[in-house]
């Protein structure tokens, strides 16, 4: 049962007139609230290692790689970044404008909803919320309902340490969402799967309010055992980390299927299995280092991916599970039905498929023939096919010989293209997409060319077609210091 929940309009209120007061404008706001992000994660470490234990079984190292130290070094990057930001840039004019000037001035957007999702529920919170601050707008920020604890600890250090009257935390699950839908933003930004994407996009377009969609999809690893001086142990040991290590799969950038030559599976799957051994053990179940999955559905919709008959005779490591904890072994499978769910589905957990190919530069027409992903890997150190993967593939990004790790970088975008997702973050690319960079341009009253004005006769569309012409005659008019009588 959603907890009963009032209309937001008080909320909303509030944000709007505190943003239209300046006070979000205000860059030593913004430099407070992202010292104030900085501080919770470091005074309030324990809760949120405790929260993401709970909820997703993530071991602390794990929680610190991937949730606090990450968020830790984008509000620190942002706090050292922020003057350059927010300073306005001169803009060049064509000479057809003299005499004026213009510049670029960012601005914030007003007021933004912030939906994010469970699988990293702090990380995915804090990385758009520090974009929004460094921009100077008010925020409302709608956790998961899927991670509760962790959902329950946002809101409550961020109303600790952060500026309630401009940031606030609205818990709950779809019918939250869906009221808050049904309010008008200036921006909405959203993490998660595809389908409530298309409600925020249909809500959105209600009030022609912009919007990132920040979604998922499968992510394929190239692996060319062909090429050339590529250490073979790293490279799996980055697809495991790649696969299971951040948050056991459930990572909307994690590889989610293997493409390699056929001849080369076998070597492949005694590699993996080594490295899933020496990271997880015997009976990984059992690690402290696996997280587990997030509740009892996407476990079921996991065991009936690999219940599918074929699916099931394709497995070549792993495949137990134990329902009470909500565990699944990191399990291998190779050439399972290209048609079965676990090949068209995005599969958000432990199941690694390899689909074998003839010639690795046969998994170019396979990703092609497929939703364009967030992410492509590709284990190879050929140029060539390096190359062609690039041109010839569409995907937010694009990794070789690592995985995931792109996610770190602050001077890369991090977002999808076509059904992964639109709009991107990260760095100051998260500082732009909460902003709007307006066009400011002062003319002077020097000259004023007649041409541009009715009445109008040929002359005139002469001299507006020639461009050059027109150019020309401005520098003539501007060294005779002369208005034009054309
Ligand atoms: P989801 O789509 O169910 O939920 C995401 C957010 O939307 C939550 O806050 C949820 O409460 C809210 N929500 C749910 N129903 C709603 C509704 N009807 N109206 C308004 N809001 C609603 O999340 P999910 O599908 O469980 O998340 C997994 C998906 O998210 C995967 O596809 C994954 O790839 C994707 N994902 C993408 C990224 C990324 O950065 N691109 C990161 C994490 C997850």
């Amino acid at each position: 049962m959603e907890a009963i929940v009032g209309d937001f309009e008080g909320e909303l209120n509030e944000l709007r007139e505190v943003f239209k007061s300046g006070k979000t404008r205000d860059i030593s706001w913004r430099r407070s609230q992202l010292h104030g992000i900085l501080s919770l994660l470091k005074e309030r470490e324990g809760d949120i290692f405790k929260a993401l234990n709970q909820d997703l079984g993530k071991h602390h190292v794990e929680a610190y790689r991937d949730e606090i130290g990450t968020v830790a070094k984008s509000a620190k990057h942002a706090l050292g970044n922020l003057k350059k930001w927010t300073s306005s840039k001169r803009a060049k004019l064509p000479l057809s404008t003299f005499p004026g000037r213009a510049k670029l001035v960012p601005e914030p957007l007003g007021v933004v909803l912030i939906l994010s999702s469970w699988n990293f529920p702090f990380g995915l919170s804090f990385e758009p919320i520090i974009g929004a601050i460094a921009a100077g707008n008010a925020i409302i920020l709608k956790p998961s309902e899927l991670a509760p604890t962790c959902s329950s600890v946002l809101a409550n250090i961020i109303r600790d340490y952060l500026d309630n009257s401009a940031i606030k935390v609205v818990e709950g699950g779809p019918y939250v969402g869906e009221k808050l839908l049904q309010h008008r933003f200036d921006k909405i930004f959203y993490t998660g799967g595809p389908r409530v994407g298309q409600s925020v996009m249909t809500a959105a377009a209600k009030n022609l309010t912009p919007v990132t969609l920040e979604l998922g999809g499968k992510c394929p690893a190239v692996v060319d055992f062909l090429s050339s001086s590529w250490d073979k142990k790293i490279a799996v040991k980055r697809i495991i980390w790649g696969k299971f290590g951040a948050c056991g799969g459930q990572a909307c950038i994690a590889v989610d299927y293997i493409l390699t030559q056929k001849k080369f599976a076998p070597i492949l799957v005694e590699l993996l299995k080594k490295y899933i051994k020496r990271s997880y053990g015997d009976n990984p179940m059992e690690s402290n280092s696996l997280a587990k999955i997030i509740n009892k559905k996407h476990f079921s919709r996991l065991k009936e991916l690999l219940d599918e008959p074929h699916v099931k005779s394709s497995i070549v490591y792993g495949g137990s599970s134990n329902e009470n904890d909500l565990y699944i072994e990191p399990t291998i499978l190779v050439d399972p039905p290209l048609d079965s769910e676990i090949m068209t589905e995005e599969i958000f957990g432990p199941l690694l498929p390899i689909i074998t190919l003839e010639k690795i530069e046969d998994s170019i027409e396979f990703i092609r023939a497929r939703p364009k992903p967030l992410a492509i890997y590709g284990f190879t150190n050929n140029e060539k096919l390096q190359k062609k993967m690039i041109n010839e593939t569409s995907s937010g990004s694009i990794t070789f010989n690592d995985a995931i790790i792109q996610y770190v970088a602050d001077t890369l975008p991090f977002g999808g293209v076509g059904g992964s997702g639109f709009g991107s973050y990260h760095g100051k690319f998260s500082f732009e997409n909460f902003s709007h960079q307006k066009a400011v341009m002062v003319r002077g009253y020097l000259i004023d060319f007649g041409f541009r004005y009715p009445p109008w006769n040929n002359k005139k569309l002469q001299l507006l077609k020639s461009g050059l012409r027109y150019d020309y005659i401005t520098l003539v008019f501007i060294k005779l210091g002369l208005k034009s009588k054309a």
